[in-house]
């Protein structure tokens, strides 16, 4: 290809409205433009780089014994009742209407789809196990598309289904799976951490993420993991130990006081001059619209993704204080936001008020709690005594790093990574609700035990660059790079210069490489600066040095330059090519 007629404009600037590398990146250097809020066009430099990882799923997923299929993006709404997913989905499921008014979708995930192709054709035990799986744009409508293709609305998907007859065949292809992807992100020149993980809307029990790690704002999940052991977990499933911490009060006796202001932890703890381990904090919260009260050892954090899977809900957040002062009067209260406590508040609205206790507040002694009353707390108070243990206690706590590994015991640590892949024992949470049944051995039916598999291939080209770039551009991994080589000619004047760069791009496109030739007629520092920006794995720079008999060499990656002769040039491209 001749850089003269590549379509790709590279910007002397970074966007300004990019916050992380691989937006940045990939726009400057000419990969992506936005469409409109998350919707990008891939650019014929993008789409390469797609192609390639996409490629590469392929073979390692074709090698694990999966078969490859396309599912239509647009998806009826019946499809989706019978899941009973229609109701449940919330607002990223983009819904529309056709000109008959029928109900739509657009495709934000398949299981609905394979499942009821899975019915149609397999209907015996003989044809199981199987694993489905495709490559397609899906839609999403986050409600914050940003970091260009890390969260996009359209992004690409590859996303696989497994159909067994028993929990043991499915655990087996989970781990083939497991072992898939751990195979591909590593051809992607990508170093992933498999961590345990929630469910979320997709359902199942057991799942896993595949983690880019990294320290930049980027990583949108909190990876916990011990260096003791092979413990790791997102942060929405990590769970630890606690450290020491004091958990009975002084108090001889329960009583009501006066604190005066309190409107924080820190501030409550400073005026009774205690540690937050005393206190029980209470957070009110509204889950689908109904309210639920969280209980938790004050110097804790409640994880909002353990509270909502603890309720069994949707949509969950903090309630704002106009909704905290309502429900206050409607219990006959009227405190605020730091002197809120469980007893008496009963109703909001048209519900009850659920209330839920994080397992750290269970063992307390003497503690200190909000009792509904302005400038007021309880002190001294003990369970079923003074106040209620509510009937749910359950783990709805963040974990914290220095807390204490559950397997092994040593502090945790925390870090950053990008969310790349994720592998799911689904059971028959699909296959039941539809009637996904097959005919055992005994001729009897029974539903499919399923698994489920996504890559996110636009994000994982935007974790590769994110992993793998410097001041200058990008540094591609060259098994994903969209080109392998790039040939520079110092000035397409020279004659000499131009007819070893050709030479030299002519060998290596007969060898099977993919190479750039840089034709125009620029100066060598605007063409040293594209080829960096766009990060060519390989540069042969052809300039003055050619009279002695040599090019210049650049390995991207390593970035340093070495004189060299032009066929030993072409000779590690093309050696390193042939070892991908
Ligand atoms: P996230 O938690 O990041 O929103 P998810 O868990 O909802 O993602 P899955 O349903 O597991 O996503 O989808 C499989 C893969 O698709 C993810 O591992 C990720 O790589 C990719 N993916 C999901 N949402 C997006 C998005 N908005 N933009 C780009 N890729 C995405
Ligand atoms: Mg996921």
């Amino acid at each position: 290809m001749k850089m003269s007629k590549l379509f790709v404009q590279t910007l002397r600037e970074f966007p300004s409205d990019a916050e992380v590398i691989s937006h940045k990146m990939l726009v400057r250097a000419g990969y992506i433009r936005k469409l409109t809020s998350g919707v990008y066009n891939y650019l014929p430099l993008m789409w390469r780089v797609l192609k390639k990882i996409e490629n590469i799923v392929r073979e390692e997923m074709d090698n694990a014994g999966a078969q490859e299929l396309l599912m239509p993006f647009v998806q009826p709404k019946e499809l989706w009742e019978e899941s009973g997913r229609w109701e449940v989905y919330g607002k990223e499921l983009m819904r529309l209407r056709d000109r008959h008014n029928r109900e739509m979708c657009l495709g934000p995930t398949h299981e609905e789809i394979i499942t009821s192709i899975a019915r149609d054709g397999l209907k015996s035990y003989k044809q199981l196990p199987v694993n489905l799986y495709q490559i397609q744009s899906k839609f999403r409508d986050e409600v914050r598309p940003r970091f260009g293709l890390l969260r996009g609305r359209e992004f690409i998907m590859k996303d696989a289904y497994s159909f067994d007859v028993s929990q043991e065949g499915l655990e087996k292809e989970y781990e083939n799976m497991a072992q898939a992807y751990t195979r591909i992100f590593k051809r992607c020149g990508l170093n992933t951490k498999m961590v345990q993980s929630d469910s979320g809307a997709i359902g199942g029990s057991v799942s896993h993420e595949f983690m880019v790690i990294t320290d930049t704002d980027a990583g949108e999940n909190d990876v916990f993991y011990c260096d003791g052991c092979d413990y790791s977990a997102n942060s929405n499933h990590a769970v630890s130990r606690l450290v020491d911490a004091k958990t009975a009060g002084d108090w001889t006796k329960s009583e009501i006081v006066d604190t005066p202001n309190t409107h924080s932890i820190e501030e409550l703890c400073e005026f009774l001059n205690i540690p937050a381990s005393l206190i029980v904090k209470t957070l009110v919260y509204i889950v689908d619209k109904k309210p639920v009260l969280a209980l938790i050892r004050g110097d804790k954090q409640v994880e909002e993704t353990k509270l909502l899977n603890a309720v069994g809900g949707v949509e969950i957040r903090i309630a704002t204080p106009g909704e905290i002062e309502e429900m206050m009067e409607l219990n006959g209260f009227e405190a605020e936001k730091g002197f809120i406590g469980p007893k008496g508040l009963n109703k909001y609205g048209e519900y009850e008020v659920t209330v839920i206790a994080d397992e750290t507040v269970k063992d307390l002694k003497n503690f200190v709690i909000g009792v509904n009353q302005k400038d007021k707390h309880g002190v001294g108070y003990n369970w079923d005594g003074d106040v209620q243990l509510p009937e749910i206690v359950t783990d709805i706590r963040l974990a914290e790093a220095g807390e204490l590994c559950p397997q092994c015991g040593q502090p945790l640590k925390v870090t950053r990574g990008i969310e790349v892949g994720n592998i799911f024992q689904l059971g028959t949470k699909y296959s039941k609700p539809m009637n996904a049944v097959y005919l055992d051995q005994n001729g009897k039916t029974q539903p499919y035990v399923m698994g489920c598999y996504g890559i996110g291939i636009s994000r994982t080209a935007a974790a590769a660059v994110e992993a793998h770039y410097d001041e200058h551009g990008i540094k591609w991994p060259l098994a994903i790079a969209p080109y392998h080589a790039v040939v520079i000619p110092v000035s397409t004047k020279d004659e000499q210069q131009m007819k070893t760069a050709n030479d030299i791009y002519e060998t290596l496109k007969k060898h099977g490489a993919e190479v750039v030739i840089d034709d125009r007629d620029e100066r060598a520092g605007v063409k040293f600066k594209d080829a960096d920006l766009i990060g060519f794995p390989y540069q042969i720079i052809v300039g003055k040095s050619i009279a002695e008999g040599n090019v210049e060499f650049k390995v991207r990656e390593k970035d340093e330059k070495t004189a060299m002769k032009p066929e030993e040039a072409a000779e590690i491209v093309i050696t390193a090519i042939n070892a991908l």
